[in-house]
């Protein structure tokens, strides 16, 4: 990568909002090739130099990339005037650069992917690349064969829209049936609007993967991280 100012360099590197790196590079904390850098607006190759904060390394990242733990109650957007958002959930100097990849209902929870990388996200909502999504899913009915085969086979939605294959498997059978869901689309409502073609309810939802990313269940509903440079690297 071609040079670029420090400060820059540091607020993409998650270290905090341009203003508040700034005030890392005046108080001393950071250098650049082990020497104190006290101007902002240097121009530094993070390719070819290193650069430290308080001693650690920066590992400078394009691209920001944040798993969230979706909770309930919150919708998928970066602001509302009348909802809590997902945006509202993440530190401010994070809720100005990302969006969400994709949209889970408000009473969703689960996997969802932050970034500022419209081409990964791109990527992984476009029908062509069939990244799968996988679910949790509890169903207000039994579910047997003939739902299986259905999901499998494609199920035509209340809009007449043909749904591409699914696969759909029961976890935990009884009154009210815990399935996995696994599709390779995202229609709006797609997975409740399948089941209630099946005249089923789907009484809860979860969303656990997106292609080779899995939710980490060490992350409370409305936490996040971001994510590994292995989970990156899978993803990219
Ligand atoms: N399908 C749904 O019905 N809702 C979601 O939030 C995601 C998939």
């Amino acid at each position: 990568m071609a040079k670029a100012r420090l400060d820059k360099i540091l607020a993409a590197s998650g270290f905090g909002t341009r203003k508040e790196v700034k005030k890392l590079i005046k108080e001393g904390l950071v250098t650049v090739d082990g020497e104190p850098a006290h101007d902002p607006g240097m121009h530094v190759d993070p390719d070819t130099q290193f650069i430290a904060v308080a001693g650690q390394d920066v590992e400078y990242r394009k691209h920001l990339y944040l798993m969230m733990n979706k909770p309930p109650g919150v919708i998928t957007a970066t602001e509302d005037r009348s909802h809590p958002t997902v945006n509202g959930l993440l530190d401010p100097h994070l809720a100005r650069r990302v969006f969400p990849v994709g949209r889970l209902d408000k009473d969703t929870e689960g996997l969802l992917l932050l970034t500022d990388d419209g081409k990964l996200a791109h990527g992984i909502l476009s029908p062509r690349r069939k990244v799968e999504k996988e679910y949790i899913a509890v169903i207000d009915g039994p579910i047997g064969e003939a739902e299986k085969l259905a999901f499998e086979q494609g199920l035509v939605l209340d809009d007449g829209t043909l749904t591409k294959p699914a696969k759909l498997k029961v976890l935990e059978d009884g009154a009210h049936p815990r399935v996995a869901v696994t599709l390779i689309e995202g229609k709006y409502h797609q997975v409740k609007r399948m089941f209630a073609t099946l005249g089923r309810r789907v009484l809860h939802l979860k969303r656990i993967r997106i292609g080779p990313l899995v939710l980490d269940e060490a992350l409370s509903p409305g936490d996040y991280r971001p994510l590994t440079p292995d989970e990156e690297a899978a993803l990219l």
